[in-house]
């Protein structure tokens, strides 16, 4: 932990649980003002910004669903009104619907793109809007986006969305790096989470992929995500960091 972060203000989209939880407490314990979203998790949302008040920080829950493209740019206004200033984006919202390719809905595929694709777009375009040089975008992508060894059944969705978040980022980092702005993607491999616990169904075939024969924490993920976020990382963009224990390697 550091100040680095003293002054700068972080949205990070589905903080209230998982690894957007422990990224929003750890961008606080660095020194950020912090506002999260959340979409029906009001109470682990609130718990959060308590956890971080307690510790001397200062955070606000926004009730935002990423595939809201209204809610989310008023969330992004929201932050921006109550602490002056927005720094960082970490877009982490990311949503699976695990079910063959062939048995996906058109509905289910509009959802999967509209919060993992189209929520990334909006939050990011609401975010540009009042980023200065220093300005950070970190995208939560996942190691499926690069390579799929065949963990989890039925991903093809998913992985599609997460292998373009790989290329926004890429792309986007070229627009707006005159501007002072870094643009990464974090890609996660197996982390203990509700949605995908260590001890789950799907566990055993995610561990035995990866190198480090284990899960990750979240606190994993958080560590990254704050070197992004900060100073040092300022020679850093375009770029796509696995945190996976192995699992592409
Ligand atoms: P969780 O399901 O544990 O947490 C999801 C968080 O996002 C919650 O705070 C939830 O809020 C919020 N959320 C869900 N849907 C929406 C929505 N439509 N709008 C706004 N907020 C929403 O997920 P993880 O922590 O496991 O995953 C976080 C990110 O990391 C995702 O992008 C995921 O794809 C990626 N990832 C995760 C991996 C893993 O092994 N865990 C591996 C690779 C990538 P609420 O409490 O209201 O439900």
């Amino acid at each position: 932990m550091n100040a680095g972060l003293t002054n700068m203000t972080a949205l990070v989209t589905g903080g209230s649980r998982g690894i957007g939880a422990a990224i929003a407490r750890r961008l606080a314990a660095d020194g950020a003002r912090v506002a999260i979203t959340y979409i029906s998790g009001a109470d682990a949302a609130a718990r959060v910004v308590k956890e971080i008040e307690s510790a001397g920080g200062e955070a606000i829950a926004i009730q935002a669903d990423a595939a809201d493209a209204k809610a989310v740019t008023a969330a992004v206004e929201q932050t921006v009104s109550t602490f002056g200033r927005l720094d960082i984006l970490v877009n982490n919202t990311g949503t699976l619907i695990p079910k063959p390719f062939e048995e996906t809905t058109l509905e289910e595929m509009d959802r999967v793109i509209g919060i993992n694709l189209r929520g990334v777009f909006v939050a990011t375009q609401a975010a540009l809007k009042h980023l200065k040089a220093g300005g950070r975008i970190i995208t939560i992508g996942s190691c499926v986006g690069e390579r799929n060894m065949n963990m989890i059944p039925a991903l093809a969705t998913y992985a599609a969305t997460k292998g373009a978040v790989k290329m926004f980022t890429q792309s986007l980092s070229r627009e707006v790096a005159l501007r002072g702005i870094t643009v990464n993607n974090i890609q996660p491999g197996p982390i203990d989470t509700d949605r995908n616990p260590a001890a789950g169904d799907w566990a055993a075939p995610q561990i035995a992929n990866t190198a480090l024969k284990r899960f990750g924490h979240v606190d994993d993920v958080a560590a990254l995500a704050a070197f992004v976020a900060g100073p040092e990382a300022d020679y850093i963009t375009g770029a796509s960091l696995t945190v996976d224990g192995g699992t592409n390697a």
